[in-house]
This record gives C-alpha cells, sequence and structure tokens, in this order.
C-alpha cells in the first residue's frame, strides 16, 4: 500500500523503529513551512537551527536508501500550510495510506487529528519513541494525589528506569536530592573550558530565510554556527559535556556571570528536543561516565543533571498534556502589563536584565536560573500578561517547544497556573540575583537600596507585588514567612516602596 509518512521538524528520531528497515511503497515527507516559523516571532538561530538539522536528517534518510520528498522553504510546490500541502501529495502520488508520529504540540495535534478526520484513506499515529513517559502517564501517576510534586514523579522514574539506585527502593549516596549543594557563586574559578567548537555554515539557509522575509529576532553568525544540527555533532556535545562540564555542573548550575554566558551548562536541550539524542542515551551516558571517573565527579554533580532531564522534562511534557489546552490561557493571577520593549532590544539599564536579554538575543540561550530569576522573576514582579511572557520565550530561545516553554513560563516562572508546577511563585529581590551573580557590582543600581531614586528596582518591586497579590497567597503555607514581614513593615516604608515599584511598572523602560 502507497504510504506516506510524516515527519515534524521536532521529530528527528535517528533511531526510531520506522527506519530500521526501506519499503518501496513507504516515503517520507518533510516540509520547510510558513506556519510553523510564522506562529510566533523566532529568533533567527531558531529557525536555521530547525531548518539545518531537518535537512541533514532528510539526507540521512536518502543515504539509507529510503524514499524522501522534502520540500524546503522556496520549494515552488509548497503551501506553507501542512493541511493544504499533505493534500496535494497525496493526491498527486496516488498515496493509500497516511502514517504520523504523534506530535507534542497540541496545536500540531489538533491539526492532525482534524486532518485524518476528514480525508478518505487509511490513517495510522505511531509513538516517537522519544520520551520515557507516554502522555498519560502522568496523569495516572498523580491519580487521587493532592498535589503534582515533581519530586514524588522524580523518584518513581528513577526506581522505574533504575538510574543510579541501589535497591528497589534506595538511592545512590543515600539521598534522593542534592539540590542543597547545587548552589555555589562562580567567582573567576574553576576555569570554565571553551566552548565546544561547533562552526557549521548556514549561510545558504539564511539567505533563504531572508528572501522569503520570514520575520525573526536576534543575530546569527552564518559562518561559525554554534548548534548541533545533526546526529554526529549533538553525540560530540553529549561527550564533551561529560569530559569537560559535568565536573563542576551541579555546583554552578544556578550561578549566573557577566563574563561567561554558558558556565558548566550542557546545551543539549535544542538536541533533545528535535529528538537528535534521546533523553536515555544522555542519562545513561552521563552516569556511566561518572561511574568512570567517581574519583574526579561528585555524585552530587551528576544526580542534579539526570534530575533535570528524567524528572522536570518528563513531568512538564506530563503537565502539558494533562491541563492542555486550558494551560495556555491562564492568568490566576490576573496580570496584565505589557512587555518593555527592552525585551527586544537588551536597552536598559538595569544589569542582569541587560546581560540576561542581550546574551539571549545573540546566541538564542540563557540558562534556567537567568531565565527563572532574572528575566522571570522581572514579568512577573512588574505583573506583565503571561501571554506576552509566553509568546516572548517562545521566540527567542533555540530550544523553545510549547510543551516545554508554556510548562515553565506560564507554570513555573509566572505562577499564572495558580500553583500547579510550582508550589510558590519564583520571585526575589535583588538580593538573590547578587547572591548568585557578580551583575550587581557594575549596575548603576545599588542593591542594598530600596526606595530612593538609586535603588536596585527588584527590591520594590518585591514588596510591592506581594502586598498587591496577598489575596492570592493566604492560604499558599510556603509564602507565610514572607506574608509574615509584609504585614509587620513599616506602613511609611511600604507606601514608599510601592510608589517607587508603581512608577517602575509604569515606564520600565525607563530604567
Ligand atoms: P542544562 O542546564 O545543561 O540542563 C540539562 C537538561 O535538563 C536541559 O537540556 C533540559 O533538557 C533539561 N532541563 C533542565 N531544566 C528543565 C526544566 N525546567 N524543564 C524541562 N527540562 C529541563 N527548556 C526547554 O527545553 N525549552 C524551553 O522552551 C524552555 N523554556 C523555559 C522558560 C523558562 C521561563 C524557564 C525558567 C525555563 C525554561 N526551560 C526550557 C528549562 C531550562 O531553562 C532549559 O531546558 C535549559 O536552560 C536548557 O539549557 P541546557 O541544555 O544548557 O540545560
Ligand atoms: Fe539587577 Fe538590581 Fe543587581 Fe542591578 S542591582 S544588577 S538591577 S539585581
Amino acid at each position: 500500500m502507497k504510504t506516506v509518512r510524516l515527519l515534524l521538524g521536532d521529530q528527528l528520531n535517528y533511531e526510531h523503529s520506522w527506519y530500521g528497515k526501506t519499503n518501496d511503497e513507504v516515503v517520507y515527507f518533510m516540509a520547510e513551512m510558513k506556519q510553523e516559523t510564522n506562529y510566533v516571532k523566532h529568533h533567527i538561530q531558531k529557525v536555521v537551527a530547525f531548518f539545518k538539522s531537518m535537512r541533514s536528517f532528510s539526507d540521512w534518510l536518502k543515504s539509507e536508501n529510503h524514499q524522501v520528498i522534502y520540500y524546503q522553504l522556496d520549494d515552488e510546490k509548497n503551501q506553507h500550510d501542512l493541511v493544504e500541502n499533505l493534500k496535494q501529495l497525496i493526491k498527486d502520488h496516488n498515496i493509500e495510506k497516511f502514517e504520523y508520529q504523534l506530535p507534542d504540540e497540541y496545536r500540531l495535534d489538533e491539526q492532525l487529528n482534524d486532518f485524518c478526520k476528514k480525508i478518505d484513506i487509511e490513517t495510522e499515529a505511531v509513538d516517537t519513541e522519544h520520551f520515557l513517559t507516554s502522555r498519560t502517564d502522568f496523569v495516572a501517576f498523580f491519580k487521587g494525589k493532592k498535589q503534582m510534586v515533581m519530586e514524588y514523579f522524580y523518584r518513581d522514574m528513577r526506581k522505574k528506569y533504575d538510574i543510579m539506585m541501589i535497591s528497589d527502593k534506595n538511592p545512590e549516596g543515600g539521598k534522593w536530592n542534592f539540590d542543597q549543594s547545587n548552589r555555589k557563586k562562580w567567582k573567576g574559578s574553576p576555569e570554565i573550558p571553551p566552548e565546544k567548537n561547533i562552526k557549521n555554515s548556514v549561510a545558504e539557509i539564511h539567505k533563504m530565510i531572508q528572501k522569503a522575509e520570514i520575520k525573526t529576532i536576534g543575530s546569527i553568525d552564518v559562518a561559525n554556527f554554534p548548534w548541533p544540527t545533526n546526529r554526529k555533532d549533538s553525540l560530540q556535545l553529549l561527550d564533551y559535556f561529560c569530559e569537560e562540564l559535568l565536573v563542576h555542573f551541579g555546583d554552578y548550575q544556578d550561578a549566573m556571570h557577566t563574563e561567561e554566558r554558558f558556565l558548566f551548562h550542557s546545551r543539549l536541550s535544542f538536541a533533545m528536543n528535535s529528538k537528535m539524542l534521546h533523553p536515555k542515551e544522555v542519562i545513561e551516558t552521563v552516569v556511566s561516565f561518572w561511574r568512570s571517573n567517581k574519583e574526579m565527579i561528585d555524585i552530587s554533580q551528576v544526580e542534579g543533571f539526570v534530575r533535570q532531564i528524567l524528572g522536570w522534562r518528563e513531568y512538564m511534557r506530563g503537565m502539558y498534556w494533562k491541563e492542555m489546552p486550558n494551560y495556555r490561557t491562564l492568568n490566576k493571577l490576573n496580570n496584565t502589563n505589557s512587555l518593555p520593549e527592552f525585551f527586544w532590544t537588551g536597552n536598559t539599564k538595569m544589569n542582569c536584565l541587560k546581560h540576561a536579554i542581550t546574551q539571549s538575543l545573540e546566541n538564542a540561550y540563557a540558562h534556567h536560573i537567568q531565565r527563572l530569576m532574572i528575566t522571570g522573576n522581572f514579568a512577573l514582579l512588574t505583573q506583565m500578561h503571561p501571554d506576552e511572557v509566553d509568546a516572548w520565550y517562545l521566540g527567542i530561545y533555540i530550544d523553545a517547544i510549547e510543551w516545554v516553554e508554556i510548562t515553565n513560563t506560564r507554570g513555573m516562572s509566572q505562577f499564572a497556573d495558580g500553583g500547579l508546577v510550582a508550589t510558590k511563585p519564583y520571585v526575589s529581590s535583588g538580593s538573590y540575583i547578587n547572591k548568585m551573580s557578580n551583575y550587581c557590582k557594575d549596575c548603576v543600581y545599588k542593591i542594598s537600596k530600596k526606595e530612593t531614586e538609586d535603588a536596585c528596582p527588584f527590591n520594590s518591586l518585591y514588596w510591592n507585588f506581594l502586598d498587591e497579590k496577598r489575596e492570592h497567597f493566604k492560604d499558599n503555607q510556603r509564602m507565610n514567612m514572607m506574608m509574615s514581614l509584609l504585614n509587620k513593615m513599616d506602613k511609611t516604608k511600604l507606601e514608599a516602596l510601592k510608589n517607587r515599584a508603581q512608577a517602575i511598572i509604569a515606564n520600565p523602560d525607563d530604567y
């Protein structure tokens, strides 16, 4: 039966069972479509990375003797709409069966479900064989439980996959979680190894994107593109992480520094989210490297890394499929403000935001704590609308795909889900930023000051936020200490803090 198999841009799983044998009756279909470039304004490096990786994947399929139909962005047959492209292809090639891998985004899932209902040929959806949990495992795990606490889910995953376990119940190292050890500030040492040298040319793809007038943000070095766009480069990046970065990963996971953008972070998220690397192979490679180098690498570095992938990554995916489509409209704190212009330029005097945003525009990357405690913290404290915050995160980061972006942004960072993902909002005054970075040293604002014109804006924004949203937190035990400090604060002092905060919220671009 003549069959077309659709492959979406984030379904580049080289190890999928589909490719085990060739079949003359099967043709794979991939397309670079405006439908995918234009639903939000993306970073140029993100669009380039996906197209380049898709082309590498298509070349590999052909080299394995599979038949591939690939529409480039400028292909005259390309209608830039998934459904229109599929309809035409089925007609032109007398296709009798349509097969696809289950999409990870709700939007595409809906589109393909709908398409299958309307066409009159046989259809079949198969698993992507990428994740360690199915779409519904999460619901089954938390059934009957009051709160969906990540830590319990993570422990269950450790047991289920027998990762770093001594016996059924006992984790290696005697503890499940070494998070407390992952809180060091980086002060110039230990030395950070040079960036992994992936330098692909992407000039041709970049030119084509410009010609098609796709609107993008951020900058790109087309001669030295630093992201992995095939399996070989992805595996090399993984090895590099094990050999050079793992040794200090956990210790400096939360650190931030003006001169070092990546510190000891792996930058594997794009390779994993596009499925060029399997999460299990990443975890197993890292754990196995640690086992052979235990005298050099402490368990806390490895457990911190495993938790992010086996725990948080799978947890976010489960939460996404449990809560969508409602999740994308949640705004439990009723925030309505607009993102300031400086989120698109980095043009602000606040040194932490200037660095985190400029770096995001230059690299399509910021690490977790920059996303959470710098940009996310500011967006929440200034009460920006989660729709706008989501659109920014979905566009700017190379690894941003809705299932993991929205749960992190709307959930973990903006508390717009009212506490499904995070048990309390991730907000802080400037003191946390000062503790974990060197940003405050050269800032025009004074970290030690609170209400004056030269005071760190985060200091007044923090108390203003707690005061304005106090109704939302009155039953949240984890907020008790901060709310009680707020309640004890001198009224005149609080008034002065609120005045300063409201001036910042009214005109954030002036700061
Ligand atoms: P490392 O620090 O080296 O961590 C290793 C891996 O762990 C990552 O590659 C990632 O796969 C996984 N991981 C770590 N934290 C998380 C997390 N909270 N959720 C899911 N996986 C995690 N991650 C995305 O992949 N896509 C996004 O669109 C995204 N948006 C985010 C938005 C906000 C507001 C926040 C606070 C976090 C977001 N994250 C997102 C999570 C995290 O910031 C990135 O996964 C990480 O920064 C990627 O860089 P890395 O590969 O160097 O990660
Ligand atoms: Fe950011 Fe405040 Fe520190 Fe300046 S002083 S870098 S605004 S936290």
